[in-house]
């Protein structure tokens, strides 16, 4: 009889109850007890949640990162963050976020980076080539023995050896796939005392395996998984985000007890496992979207499922594609969908019964649960033909997309120099990328508005209060391009999402996103459709107030995409598409308006890149076409900028260049390194402006400082398309370290445009 498990659920709880925990305990306003018991009453309700399953998953809670757990276990906290007679769990915060809930001076905080593709963070492991591992199993074991005592059938949950290793800053990859003999000693130890605890399956996590890897990796991948399947209980290797089947000879010689796929992200691997894989080991199906909030086609998987159930049966084990970390927990405590919407959706919870209805259909055959599977099939029916998803205008538009101009008339030198005569720019051009300090009284006034106690005329007047502030700012700083600074917007995807048709909103779809910070992405589920200008007033009233150039503000299609739950019932890159559509519509209205200059940022362009690189074309091809749809249609004399929060694009040049933007802008203050190097080897041939001042840091930059960055950039650049900016916007900053770090930056960018008009030979 098929088996069902799942690979995590999500930790934080169905009202964030552990965000809440931990914030308070780190306010110093809650004991550690009282933290430690919000945690044992997560674990004990989420095993409650999967009571029902064959297998109930340990080792998936955290107080802050699965990772950074890890680290905790062997025993590489880096040595500031351990404090001699410290309770692990401080050790453990500080490693995470520079300090505990002591007052204690802080130290480094540890480098937080996204888990894979998702948006999740993890805090990086540090090694070096000394490191030492240490087995620290109390805390791990003791979450073993909580379950046990529970009765439950426990599976414990390990990230592997090799992605550990793998995920880790500190030498190369040789190097630290070298460290891989130190620590499976202690790999094969703690397997050992979970055998002794009657433990009958541990899950190694191994998802490096869908990357594209280098051979030290694979050396160190036939090394571990020689010897672990042999060191404790049964083991099940759990590979998602992508699919494993080109490796599947080296797979099968690992003498494994069960492997697990990722059957939605990688579908196409499937019928390969269930033909090559041992018959006498588990395959674990991973059919359920981990990454999804979509009720899935329970009829179409069983009838791919029974043909393999037939065949395997109790070898063959169903879960979620991926840990449910990625989706929000529960549905019925989300208030903020309509029924209809809802009846679309699962989260975490949900995902769980769809699993026990498969099984149950495998078991019983699909009579035993008709209705279940009735209602299923309804809820998609009603789904795919629902008007609210399909708007044929929309089609229509996607249609005739070939006839919309998607390229500008001109070259980037002949836009420039029209450009240039509109309205003269000097050398060294300041701006801000767009958002200036969310003040404690704007959050207020968008807070008053929201809950309507404020109505809309009064809501307007305050926010235009705050525009004119902030312009009247910028003039005094003698910026040379102005933005109105995004008050009236609380986040760049959110806010534009809420004018859009086809977006939905929930009311707690909360996602841990690093910590105890979750998000709750806007739900994409229809066609996109833009009804009305989401911010034409706005910026028109910011052009009202200045002769200076005022620069449109707006998110980028491909941002919109990768910050949201997506429609899975037509391509990405469609609904892409649709966004750019309506991104365009915006652009050629504030071009109406009279701005004669407009920004579309496209921060998480880079961050969505596909895991493999055999995958990065289509979808680079994608983000391009789709920029290029937004923003091409303007006349040459319309400025178009764009933003990245990255300096790292070296690989994707070729992409950025097609994306012809006439002016981007990008984040390198911290790594002034980095961007030497991308520039040495490759030309970016429209002006450009690296971030010359830092907004992650409270420091304020130097005039030194900003001016290094400057020249260095001078070196690589030409002066006269070199823009001078910060890394990116500033709305988690105060005023008071805004206002001098500007002055700064406008002090340096004109001297420097002296120096050059004096000494023209030497720009
Ligand atoms: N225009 C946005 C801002 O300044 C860009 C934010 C981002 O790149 N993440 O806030
Ligand atoms: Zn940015």
């Amino acid at each position: 009889m098929v088996s069902i498990h799942h690979l995590g659920f999500p930790r934080i709880g169905a009202q964030r109850e552990l965000k809440f925990a931990l914030e308070s305990y780190w306010r110093g306003e809650s004991e550690r007890a009282q933290l430690l018991a919000v945690g044992a009453r997560l674990r004990q309700q989420n095993w409650q949640r999967q009571a029902d399953l064959d297998l109930q998953s340990v080792g998936d809670f955290s107080f802050y990162d699965q990772v950074l757990d890890a680290s905790l276990l062997w025993g590489v906290l880096p040595a500031r963050a351990r404090r001699p007679g410290a309770h692990l769990l401080d050790d453990y915060f500080r490693a995470a976020r520079g300090r505990s809930a002591d007052l204690a001076e802080g130290v480094a905080a540890g480098q937080m980076t996204k888990w894979f593709d998702t948006n999740y963070h993890y805090i990086v492991p540090e090694f070096s080539a000394d490191s030492e591992f240490h087995l620290q199993p109390d805390l791990y074991l003791a979450q073993v023995r909580e379950a046990q005592q529970q009765g439950h059938r426990v599976k414990a949950v390990l990230i592997g050896p090799v992605t550990y290793l793998y995920l880790g800053r500190g030498g190369d990859a040789a190097a630290r796939a070298a460290l891989l003999p130190r620590l499976l000693p202690l790999y094969q130890d703690l397997l050992r005392q979970l055998q002794e605890l009657g433990v009958a399956w541990v899950q190694m996590d191994e998802p490096a395996l869908v990357t594209d890897l280098e051979d030290c990796w694979w050396r160190a991948y036939d090394q571990a998984y020689s010897v672990l399947p042999a060191a404790g209980p049964q083991m099940l290797l759990s590979t998602y985000f992508g699919g494993v089947g080109e490796h599947y000879q080296r797979i099968c010689r690992w003498p494994l007890h069960g492997l697990h796929i990722d059957a939605v992200r990688a579908p196409e691997q499937v019928a390969l496992w269930a033909a090559v894989w041992p018959k006498d080991r588990v395959l674990s199906l991973g059919v359920i979207d981990g990454r999804n909030i979509w009720r899935s086609d329970l009829s179409a998987l069983l009838d791919r499922l029974e043909p393999i159930h037939a065949e395997r049966g109790e070898r063959l084990w169903l879960a979620p594609s991926c840990s449910l970390l990625h989706v929000p927990v529960d549905l019925r405590s989300e208030s903020g969908l309509d029924p209809e919407l809802k009846s679309w959706c699962a989260f975490a919870q949900e995902k769980l019964e769809e699993l026990q209805i498969l099984a149950q259909a495998l078991r019983s055959g699909r009579a035993a649960v008709a209705a279940q599977l009735a209602a299923a099939d309804q809820a998609l029916a009603a789904r795919r033909s629902s008007p609210r998803v399909h708007d044929a205008s929309v089609a229509a538009a996607l249609r005739e997309m070939a006839t919309l101009r998607q390229q500008r008339h001109s070259p980037f030198a002949a836009r420039s120099q029209l450009q240039q005569a509109r309205w003269p720019r000097p050398l060294y051009p300041t701006t801000t990328i767009g958002s200036f300090p969310q003040t404690e009284e704007i959050r207020a006034v968008r807070s008053l508005h929201r809950r309507g106690e404020i109505d809309t005329a009064e809501y307007t007047r305050q926010m235009q209060a705050q525009i004119a502030h902030c312009v009247a700012e910028q003039e005094k700083l003698g910026l040379d391009i102005l933005v109105h600074g995004e008050a009236e917007r609380n986040d760049m995807v959110e806010y534009f999402a809420e004018f859009l048709q086809g977006f939905a909103f929930s009311s707690h779809a909360w996602v841990q996103s690093y910590g105890s910070r979750c998000v709750k992405p806007p739900i994409l589920f229809g066609d996109v459709r833009r009804p009305a200008p989401m911010t034409v007033a706005w910026a028109q009233y910011a052009q009202s107030l200045t002769d200076k150039p005022m620069k449109g503000m707006l998110t980028g299609p491909v941002t919109l995409l990768n910050w949201s739950f997506v429609r899975d019932d037509q391509p990405r890159a469609t609904t892409c598409l649709q966004l750019a559509l309506a991104v365009r519509a915006e652009v050629l209205d504030l071009e109406a308006a009279g701005l004669p200059i407009i920004q579309i940022d496209e921060a998480a362009l880079r961050e969505g890149l596909p895991l493999r690189r055999k995958d990065w074309p289509a979808y680079l091809d994608n983000a391009v076409a789709a920029f290029a749809l937004a923003a091409h249609g303007v006349d040459d004399a319309t400025q178009i900028h764009t933003h990245m929060c990255y300096s790292e694009f070296g690989d994707i040049m070729e992409s950025i260049i097609a994306m012809d933007a006439d002016v981007i802008t990008i984040e390198t203050a911290r790594s002034a390194m980095q961007l030497l190097d991308a520039f040495d080897t490759l030309h970016y041939p429209n002006d450009i402006g690296p971030g010359v001042y830092d907004i992650h840091a409270p420091n304020l930059p130097s005039d030194e400082q900003i001016e290094e960055l400057l020249r260095a950039a001078g070196r690589r650049i030409p002066a006269d398309r070199l823009w001078v900016n910060p890394d990116c916007g500033l709305k988690t900053r105060r005023w008071p370290e805004v206002l001098p770090a500007l002055a700064t930056l406008v002090r340096v960018a004109r001297r420097l445009r002296q120096e050059a008009v004096a000494q023209p030979a030497l720009v």
